[in-house]
């Protein structure tokens, strides 16, 4: 015991210098905890064999560097290099000025949201979004809830429940986190009927399975893959003709389900949303954080009827969306209705259809002065030219030809420690590690400061 008789009590601590000072920075109830897990630590450090008073004598920092540690969040901003610009580990979308300011003014403000502010009665949460959503995808009726999976999930128990549904085996995905097609369709209710193989299904397949117990046919987008080679898969016109014949339902689940064309901005067509109502699916669902470039949701689109259905569900109201983020997505979708200026004020957009020559510019603009920064320690920096993509299973087998810094360091593992001390900056770094190497993919980075900032943190090793 007497080797601890050099640390102070708690009481004692709190009533010295260093105590009140961090008492004024983060409180009371923090610096008790802090202190009595330094302390802890402390007797810990010397009964290893420490000296006491220097054990003694470091306390206080030790105490302040664990309180600054707590009191920083996990959620600080980090840059995106990674080449991935709807990175889901990293909160996809990133959204538009206007989005932004309507989801602050969401927060800070009691705002109409179930409210009609003419006759004073009730409104309906999704109002907000209804009329845009019609009008950008040319569909009776919209309505919109949590994610894309909530909103598959609410559309097949709603359409499904006690019933079956029936589904490529082409089209049984997986899409990472815990969702898998067959689950979700059995957490709904709904019995999976499977049809085809996992390469070719054909009209007849379909046509074949409908039976009295037939609630709706799903059709889903493989969004994060392609089967390619010797493959049939029924278009949906054609799926149309067969539902429509039998008097079932087609749900199509379009994933990210992009608005417009994305081929006017360079990119490779993905199916729209307006294309799926044109061609006669009953109801279309998607995100809103992918391609859309918006707020997380999930949107579903289709027949009067069917949405009201499914608004009544009780599920609906397990899986509805905030006021922060519908404030956020009117903003967003609003910015569809002029497709000239999309790109410029859509981050999303703007990042994904960059052209490849203007990020290699930015490389050779940025390389000397990045070289120079690392040089003491030992790290070599180069212009390279490398391969980004979309993410979140959109445009799934494309990749963007980008252009970054690589950067190399001494030693076998110099990657993955230069790639960890990047991750532990202040405003952590997130690029990816490639032939002994770490990329950083300039795609996503808006402003070469930010990163000349970030990096000037970086200590010798
Ligand atoms: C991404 C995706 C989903 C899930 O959407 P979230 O918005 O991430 O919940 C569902 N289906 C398909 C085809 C997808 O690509």
């Amino acid at each position: 015991m007497t080797g601890f008789r050099a640390l102070p009590s708690v009481d004692q601590f709190l009533l010295s210098e260093a105590g009140r000072g961090l008492i004024d920075t983060h409180g009371r109830s923090a610096l008790i905890s802090a202190l009595r897990s330094a302390l802890a630590q402390a007797r810990e450090a010397i009964r290893a064999g420490a000296g006491c008073d220097d054990v003694a004598a470091s306390l206080p920092s030790r105490v302040a560097e664990m309180l600054d540690a707590q009191a920083a969040s996990e959620l600080r901003p980090v840059l995106n290099l990674t080449g991935t610009v709807l990175h889901t580990n990293l909160g996809r979308a990133v959204l538009a000025e206007s989005a932004i300011e309507a989801a602050h003014m969401a927060m800070a403000h009691p705002l109409a949201l179930e409210f009609d502010l003419e006759d004073g009665g009730r409104g309906q949460r999704e109002d907000h979004l209804r009329e845009l959503l019609r009008e950008l995808t040319g569909a009776e009726d919209a309505t919109v809830v949590n994610n894309n999976a909530a909103a598959v999930l609410l559309a097949l128990n709603t359409l499904g429940s006690g019933r079956e549904a029936i589904v490529s085996r082409g089209e049984l995905i997986e899409i990472g986190g815990a969702f898998r097609l067959p689950d979700i369709m059995a957490r709904a209710g709904v019995r999976l009927i499977e049809v085809g193989t996992t390469n070719r299904t054909h009209a007849h397949d379909y046509a074949g399975a409908i039976g009295p117990d037939t609630a709706l046919v799903l059709k889903v987008h493989t969004s994060n893959y392609r089967i390619e080679g010797f493959t049939a898969a029924v278009p949906a016109p054609a799926l149309v003709r067969i539902t429509r014949e039998a008097g079932v339902p087609l749900l199509n689940d379009l994933g990210s389900g992009s608005l417009l064309d994305l081929s006017r901005f360079g990119l490779r067509r993905e199916p729209t949303v307006r294309e799926a109502v044109a061609e006669g699916a009953d109801l279309a669902t998607f995100s809103g954080d992918k391609l859309l470039g918006g707020a997380q949701a999930g949107f579903i689109v289709g027949r009067r009827d069917l949405i009201a259905a499914i608004d009544r569900n009780p599920l609906k109201r397990a899986l509805r969306l905030d006021k922060i983020r519908i404030a956020a997505l009117e903003a967003t979708l609003r910015l569809y209705r002029d497709p000239d200026r999309l790109q410029q004020q859509l981050p999303t957009l703007r990042h994904l259809a960059r052209p490849a020559v203007e990020i290699a510019a930015q490389a050779q603009r940025l390389v000397t002065e990045v070289a120079t920064l690392l040089a003491p320690q030992g790290f070599r920096v180069t212009a390279c030219q490398c391969e980004s993509q979309a993410g979140s299973g959109a445009l799934p087998v494309d990749t963007l030809p980008s252009a970054g810094l690589r950067i190399e360091g001494e030693g076998g593992d110099a990657p993955d420690r230069l790639a960890a001390r990047l991750r532990a900056l202040p405003i952590p770094i997130v690029g990816r590690i490639r032939d002994g190497a770490v990329v950083l993919d300039l795609r996503c980075l808006d402003d070469d400061a930010r990163l000349l900032d970030a990096l000037r943190a970086l200590d010798a090793p």
